[in-house]
């Protein structure tokens, strides 16, 4: 079988019917792979870890590359291409944040903060602007906002499932890939080689932390997070909230008489260089769903087919998730 893709602690290979399987290795890095080791028994914790996450994150709505789970170090996912940004989701403060603004670690946001970072070792994946992202065709605008939306979801679940546990979810980074059909799914894995917990009461480091900074015990604490994930009976309601922010315009070609009158109004009131009016509309709609790609096609056909007149009108929006 041909594997499509060998990286530092993974390997993928590809499988009939757009699926792969992924396989994870004992290896563990940091530093863009500067530090390189194996442990023994670390793909096996992982590949469990993930399965379990992406097992929840399923069972929540979001739409993952996750399928099944083959056997102790490998999964079944879908085939997906890999979009050059991840996207990290904070809590509290911690790690290259703290470099890069020369601020503590462990102050708490009091709303999560978003960040693109461009998938590039050679240039040491550096944080990048969604605008700038945008622009130079990493992600779509579509995409980002779905990413950042789902980020914020899956925070808010993984949130109170790793407080269940007594773990404090600092931060963590999310992959997205795109199908042959164009759907973005959360793709890569989720571990604690991908995410920072605290013990909650005393702060104690659980994660690939231990690893960076040489703090031993890695395979011990990411077995102790295996465990408590394991003992989960049942899974809590969460509140997942997605909202859509639609703005309906007339098309540039089409009269606004409405837009006329304001433009002649204001120009009779001496308002200086006011030059053109258009008057659209907006239409805010919130849904108690996961956002995913499905949810945006649903925005997109109701925002076509009932909110707009597409013979007329433009309309663009916006989308995003809270509680
Ligand atoms: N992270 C990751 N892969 C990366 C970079 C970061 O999984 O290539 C995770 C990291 O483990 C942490 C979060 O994303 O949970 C934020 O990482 P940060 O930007 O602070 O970078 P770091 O200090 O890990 O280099």
């Amino acid at each position: 079988m041909l594997v499509v893709y060998s990286g530092k602690a993974k390997d993928v290979t590809l499988l009939e019917d757009n699926k792969v399987r992924i396989t994870f290795r004992d290896s563990i890095s940091a530093f863009d792979g500067v530090k390189i080791e194996d442990l023994k028994e670390k793909g096996k914790i992982n590949c469990r870890t993930s399965t379990i996450l992406f097992e929840l994150l399923n069972r929540y709505g979001f739409a993952t590359h996750y399928l099944s789970n083959l056997n102790e170090t490998e999964m079944i996912c879908r085939k997906v291409e890999i979009r050059p940004v991840e996207i990290v989701c904070r809590n509290v403060t911690a790690g290259s944040f703290c470099k890069r603004y020369g601020v503590d670690k462990g102050i708490e946001f009091e709303t999560p903060i978003i960040e693109f970072f461009l998938k590039d070792d050679v240039l040491h994946d550096p944080l990048v602007a969604k605008e700038i992202a945008i622009q130079l065709g990493w992600v779509t605008k579509e995409e980002s906002a779905l990413m950042e939306s789902t980020t914020r979801a899956v925070n808010q679940v993984l949130s109170v499932i790793f407080e269940r546990i007594s773990l404090k979810l600092v931060d963590f980074k999310l992959e997205f890939g795109r199908t042959d059909g164009g759907e973005l799914l959360i793709a890569d894995e989720i571990s604690a080689d991908t995410m920072r917990l605290w013990e909650k009461e005393t702060g104690e480091i659980k994660d690939k932390d231990r690893y960076r900074k040489d703090l031993g015990g890695v395979i011990e604490h990411y077995k102790d997070i295996l465990q408590r994930l394991e003992e989960i009976e049942s899974h809590p309601e969460i509140p997942i909230k997605s909202t859509a922010e639609i703005t309906i315009e007339l098309k540039k070609s089409v009269l606004d008489p409405a837009g006329e009158v304001t433009l002649r109004s204001l120009q009779r009131k001496g308002y200086q260089g006011v030059e053109e009016v258009r008057i659209g509309k907006s239409a805010k709609i919130s849904f108690s769903l996961t956002p995913s790609p499905n949810l945006q096609e649903i925005i997109k056909e109701i925002s076509d087919s009932i909110l707009s007149n597409p013979l007329i009108e433009n309309y663009t929006f916006d989308f995003s998730s809270g509680e």
